[in-house]
Formats: C-alpha cells, structure tokens, sequence
C-alpha cells in the first residue's frame, strides 16, 4: 500500500494534535475540522479503506470504535457526537489510509452532503 500523510503522522514526521496512541491506533485532530470537535481514529496497520477490510481485522476495527467513543466521553461530548467512515470516491473519502471521524460540539444535520 502507498505511503500517505497518516503514515507520516504516525512516524511523527509531520506534526498533529495528538489525543490518545496506543500500538494498535493513533488518534489527532483533524487539520481542517468541519466541527468544534472532530478527530480522526486511525490504525497503525495500514489499511487503504473499508473495502480492503478483512475478517481477520475485526478485533482492529472494534478497536477504533472503542477508542472513538472513550474520546467523545474524554472531550465531552455528553449531547452526542457522529461516527463516520468514508469510503472510496463517491464515500468522499480523500485519504486513502481508514480512519474513523469523531464529529461533535454542535448539531449535526442528516441526512449528509
Ligand atoms: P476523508 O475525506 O478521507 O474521509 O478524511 C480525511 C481527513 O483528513 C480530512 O478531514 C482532512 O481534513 C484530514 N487531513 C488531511 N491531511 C491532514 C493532515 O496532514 N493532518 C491532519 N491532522 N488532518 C489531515
């Protein structure tokens, strides 16, 4: 799989805001957040997007989303907040490296763009 900025990031090559690393996933803000909060779950395992998911990847998976939610009860987001994974070109997905979306700190509209 390609090289890409995430896995620079995790290489600490290239600065971010980091809020939770652990050896399975690395968590930091996003740099152009389209909500007062919004962070992104990543795995240290590259995996290019949810249609190269494996079923040997479930345990990782779970991983990010237990991650993801004990971020939204560490940044308060007590009123609810979205998780979202883009997947592909039509997804909307820019960065070809899965990550999981923590939105929140606002209303969110629905259905999405
Ligand atoms: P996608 O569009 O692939 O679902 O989400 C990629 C996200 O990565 C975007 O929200 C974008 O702002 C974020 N992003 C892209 N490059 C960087 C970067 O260098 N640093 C950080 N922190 N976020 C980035």
């Amino acid at each position: 799989m390609a090289d890409t900025i995430f896995d620079r990031i995790i290489r600490k090559e290239i600065p971010a805001r980091i809020e939770h690393e652990d050896n399975l996933c690395l968590a930091f803000h996003d740099v152009a957040p389209q909500a007062p909060v919004h962070v992104l779950v990543i795995p240290k395992r590259p995996i290019a997007s949810l249609a190269d998911v494996a079923a040997d990847d479930q345990e990782l998976l779970g991983h990010l989303i237990v991650v993801a939610t004990e971020l939204a009860r560490k940044l308060g987001l007590e009123t609810g907040y979205r998780l979202v994974v883009n997947c592909g070109p039509d997804g909307g997905q820019s960065v070809d490296h899965l990550h999981v979306h923590l939105l929140g700190g606002r209303r969110l509209g629905w259905p999405p763009g």
